[in-house]
């Protein structure tokens, strides 16, 4: 609909993990319930919004939430579940609309360019997701994906934000540059060294300034990202720049030994998603995250796209010993990128270690 204009929706099922385990167990209802692993380094999946009243949040420490909430419910996570309710939702987000991206279990992009009261519709799957799967969802809707992500989570749970970019840019003006997607917390704090502390000032920095400080390539794409100017491309599947495994270790890795063995499983694990997925790569990289918190990532290029264990194995344990890790090693993980036969969506290039944040 070039020219035309775009109207883009982020769905996005609140707490959903959380919610799915309620409704298994209806004897947890207003509990502070934690869906997490075990384990001394266990991190929190999903919190529900009880839980979240005590401060306990997603990616903490679990040993972190069970202080600021003692009285937590702890649930193991059952992804067999989660996964069975998730394909009801996204059947009845497919019933409703043509143009889906699903982004994750609990996530989607829809295009609603074109269709008859779009704002009714969204409320009517809402409310058919409400009652035939009892997950609520959240949904934001604006001209690309941008403004559709930022507004599904401005007013969650229950959400129902519709912005024009005017509105985006003025009612999030404020708030700080790391609320857009694609701002990570290093690239908010050099932004606060410069004096740039919300979305307006990122919005009103020449793009001169940004560029001598973040480069010709990305220093444009955050001011742009700022004035929430986005892509609106929705496309069904979903191109996956890498892809990685990686493993917390419950106690230290101290001997090169137990490291090497540790990052050769992950390495076979990665082969074994890549050849199911039919994917190969030309960049191999290692991830090692020391009991210091250090954390380093190393890469090597091959000459030719593989996905085979000997080869990603050989690479990454070469890595590994080159490096030498001068402490004991806390996380080792291993990726795969530049995958043959596709390319990276808009925005700059990833950082090492991270996806391409596609929105
Ligand atoms: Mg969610």
């Amino acid at each position: 609909m070039i020219g035309g204009s775009r109207l883009i929706a982020h769905l996005d099922l609140d707490a959903f993990y959380a919610t799915v385990e309620l409704q298994r167990r209806p004897e947890l209802k207003g509990l502070p319930v934690v869906v997490s692993g075990s384990g001394p380094r266990a991190v929190v999946t999903t919190a529900s919004y009880e839980a979240r009243k005590f401060g306990v949040g997603s990616a903490m420490p679990t040993s972190r939430a069970l202080r600021l909430c003692p009285d937590a419910v702890l649930v193991p996570p059952d992804f067999e579940a989660y996964r069975a309710v998730s394909r009801k939702v996204m059947d009845l987000v497919r019933g409703t609309v043509d143009l889906v991206e699903v982004l994750g279990l609990d996530e989607a992009y829809l295009d609603l360019s074109g269709m008859h009261s779009p704002k009714a519709a969204m409320r009517r799957l809402i409310h058919q997701i409400r009652t035939q799967t009892g997950m609520q969802a959240s949904v934001g809707i604006g001209p690309n994906k941008l403004v559709a992500k930022v507004a599904s989570d401005a007013e969650k749970p229950a959400g129902f934000v519709l912005l024009t970019q005017a509105e985006a840019c003025a009612r999030f003006a404020g708030h700080p540059p790391s609320l857009v997607p694609g701002i990570g917390d290093k690239t908010a704090e050099k932004l606060e060294r410069l004096g740039i502390r919300t979305l307006a000032e990122l919005a009103a920095t020449p793009d001169d300034l940004l560029a001598s400080q973040f480069g010709e390539r990305q220093g444009p794409w955050l001011r742009s990202r700022a004035r929430f100017e986005a892509s609106s491309h929705v496309t069904p599947v979903r191109v996956a720049v890498s892809e990685s495994r990686e493993s917390t270790f419950d106690v230290d890795l101290a001997s090169i030994e137990e490291q090497e063995a540790a990052l050769a499983r992950l390495a076979e694990k990665l082969c074994a998603g890549l050849a199911k997925h039919e994917r190969t790569g030309r960049t191999i990289a290692i991830k090692v995250r020391l009991d210091d918190w250090t954390t380093i990532t190393r890469a090597r290029t091959v000459p030719a796209a593989t996905n085979e264990v000997d080869v990603v194995r050989r690479v990454a344990l070469e890595l590994l010993r080159e490096y030498a890790p001068p402490r004991p090693v806390r996380l080792l993980g291993v990726r795969m990128g530049s995958f043959a036969g596709e390319t990276e969506a808009d925005g700059p290039a990833a950082p090492a270690g991270q996806l391409a944040l596609e929105v």
